[in-house]
Formats: C-alpha cells, sequence, structure tokens
C-alpha cells in the first residue's frame, strides 16, 4: 500500500489527521485528487448521510460603505465612493418585506462595517426585520462587526453579543475570518480584527448559545500552510464549544478586487483547489457535520462535483448576493431550490430544506 492509500484507510477509521497530513492531502495532483475526493465523499456518507440541504435564505444588504476596505474585496467603498449607499429603516423593512413574500426562513445581514455603526444600530436592524416577520431567524454580524460596536461604545464583546441575543439575534456570522493567520491578514485585510480577537469573539458566541458558521477564504495570497493553520483553529474551537453549524468554503474571487490588480494576489483558486478544500475539510474537519459548498462563487457545474467530494450543503437561495456580485462572480444571486433538485438528484441524492440550525423545515 502507498502511504496515501494508508494515509485515507487511516482517516476513515477515526485516525484524526494532523496539519501536515491535511497539507499534504491538499498537495495531491493528477489522479489522486480522485482519490482524496473519494474518501471525502464516503466520510460524508457516515456523518451527513444521503441528504442534500439547503436553506431558503434571503441577504438583506444594509450598507456597502465600510472602515475596512479589503484588498480582496470588491464590495467595500468609501462614504464618498461612488455607488455608495446606506439603507434606512423604509429600505432594510422593504428588503424584508420581500423575504417574507418569498417564504425565507432565514435573513442574513450582508453588509460592510460601517464607520458610524453602533450596537444600537444593529439593535435597530433586529427589530426592524422581526417588525415584518416575527419568526424569520436572523443571521448576522461576525466577530469584526461585533468587535467595531464594542469598540465604539466603550463595551465588553460578550455584553454586545447577550444583547443582541437578547433582542432577537438568531446565529452569528463567522465571516472575517478569512485566513486566521495573521500575517496573511495584515496583506489581505489589516483592518479587520486579529486571530485572537475573531477567536475569542466566536467562543464567547458560542459559549452563550449564539452558535455560527465557520468560514475559510483561500485562493489569494495564503499559502497551504496557512490554509492548514486556520483548519485547525476552528477545528480546535469546534472541540471547545460544539458552536459551528457548518464550514463553508468560499474561493477568492478576484476580478474586481485591489489585491488582484496591485499583483499581489493570484487569479483565485483552481478547480483542482476548489474540490481539495471541500474534501481535505471533510476529512480533517472530524468534529463539522456539515461542510457547505458555496455555488454563487464556485458556479453550478463545479458545485455538483463538490457534492462528491465530501459537501453536503448547498447553502441557501440567496436571492441577492452583491458581494460575490460586485467581486466579479456571475450568477451568484439565486438558486431556485427546483435547479438544486436537478444536481442532486442526478447524483441519485435527496434534497432536503432545512433551518439556519439544520433542523427540519
Ligand atoms: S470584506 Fe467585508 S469588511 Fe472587508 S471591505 Fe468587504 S465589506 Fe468591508
Amino acid at each position: 500500500m502507498d502511504s496515501l492509500t494508508t494515509l485515507l484507510s487511516d482517516a476513515a477509521g477515526g485516525y484524526r489527521l494532523t496539519g501536515d497530513e491535511a497539507a499534504a492531502l491538499l498537495r495531491v495532483r493528477g489522479r489522486d485528487v480522485h482519490r482524496v475526493t473519494s474518501a471525502a465523499d464516503e466520510m460524508r456518507v457516515q456523518r451527513a448521510g444521503e441528504t442534500v440541504t439547503y436553506v431558503r435564505n434571503q441577504n438583506l444588504h444594509v450598507t456597502n460603505i465600510c472602515k475596512n476596505l479589503c484588498g480582496f474585496c470588491g464590495f467595500g467603498r468609501k462614504a464618498t465612493d461612488e455607488g455608495a449607499y446606506c439603507h434606512d429603516k423604509k429600505g432594510i423593512q422593504a428588503q424584508a418585506r420581500l423575504a417574507r413574500d418569498r417564504k425565507v426562513t432565514e435573513i442574513c445581514l450582508l453588509s460592510g462595517v460601517h464607520p458610524g455603526f453602533t450596537l444600537d444600530t444593529f439593535i435597530d436592524l433586529i427589530h426592524w426585520v422581526h417588525d415584518v416577520d416575527p419568526d424569520v431567524h436572523v443571521h448576522a454580524f461576525s466577530p469584526d462587526e461585533v468587535a467595531h460596536v464594542a469598540k465604539r461604545g466603550g463595551i465588553a464583546t460578550p455584553e454586545v453579543l447577550a444583547r443582541l441575543k437578547e433582542e432577537g439575534l438568531g446565529t452569528i456570522q463567522g465571516t472575517a475570518a478569512e485566513i486566521l493567520v495573521d500575517s496573511v491578514r495584515k496583506v489581505i485585510c489589516p483592518q479587520k480584527v486579529p486571530t485572537a480577537d475573531w477567536v475569542r469573539i466566536i467562543k464567547e458566541a458560542h459559549r452563550m448559545g449564539l452558535r455560527s458558521t465557520a468560514t475559510i477564504m483561500y485562493g489569494s495570497c495564503e499559502s497551504v500552510a496557512d490554509q492548514v493553520e486556520h483548519l485547525g483553529i476552528l477545528r480546535e474551537i469546534q472541540d471547545e464549544t460544539r458552536g459551528f453549524t457548518e464550514l463553508v468554503t468560499l474561493p477568492y474571487i478576484h476580478t474586481n478586487t485591489p489585491l488582484f490588480r496591485q499583483g499581489i494576489a493570484r487569479a483565485g483558486p483552481t478547480g483542482r483547489e476548489d474540490l481539495l478544500m471541500i474534501a481535505v475539510s471533510r476529512l480533517f474537519l472530524d468534529n463539522f457535520e456539515n461542510i457547505q459548498v458555496a455555488w454563487g462563487k464556485v458556479g453550478l457545474k463545479m458545485t455538483q462535483l463538490a457534492l462528491l467530494a465530501g459537501a453536503n450543503d448547498l447553502a441557501g437561495t440567496m436571492f441577492t448576493d452583491d458581494v460575490s456580485g460586485d467581486a466579479g462572480a456571475s450568477g451568484s444571486d439565486y438558486l431556485d431550490p427546483v435547479v438544486m433538485d436537478r444536481i442532486v438528484s442526478d447524483l441519485g441524492r435527496t434534497l432536503r430544506q432545512r433551518t439556519t440550525l439544520y433542523e427540519r423545515v
């Protein structure tokens, strides 16, 4: 038996991969890619079964004005830039009404980190949505946004989280993680919270019962070793809190972003890397039940292949995603469950609608 066969069969038997082993799997080429994705697919059957899930959700854009202006982002703008906007109550509630009419179960607030926002702004946003639809699950606010309003108000982050939960927040967003390696963050998102703060805030949220997604944004400037360090941090947090609902793998969309224009980042991950990120996440994150493929970023055909490489969740209907669109993605706005069903049943699997917390609808 060669070493890859031994490693994959050990992983199938419950052996926990080391970071170096995960890195070796992320580096495979040629036919070995199939061997890794196929092992991950078998692991997916053990952990998540044959059902592919999705949530009926809608992104609600709050503002694209952002204090961070990350180099990998095509969405955030300065207040004085052309196309900058910030929706008021009327604009937010118009989007919330649309979501209610579409029978979504989750509203995901997608926003820049507006320098003027405070804890009260966040509470208003939750209330404005719940005034329209009291039952909808509000999924919002990354650790970076939590840190921002905490700093502005001179409040501790656990207090911010507790207030948001009290006021109706359902789950927080595991975004702003990008790559949890400070030397990479200094290049791709220098204004965002450093790794230690991101980890602390996400643990504080989990400990008070506010669960979150986990994310990785890969394919810009980081190395395979950085990717694995990031995944290792997520695995350790999950060991401690069990608060992550899923891992969302987010390939870097390069087209309209400063990092790419300045020649600092490459043109995003290749298809091999997309599939291996799904597969190795499935094999390495032995304490995650759900691995999600971001259809809006990889496209539908790659999404279907990712479902054969360890993924079991299709994220949501979305209805709109200016973050991916502004960075240069196409077809990232809406995925009809009918189309989801087409690619899922074509694989001989079953599509099922879920809630944000993976309960049956
Ligand atoms: S990624 Fe988020 S925080 Fe960074 S510039 Fe874009 S909107 Fe702002």
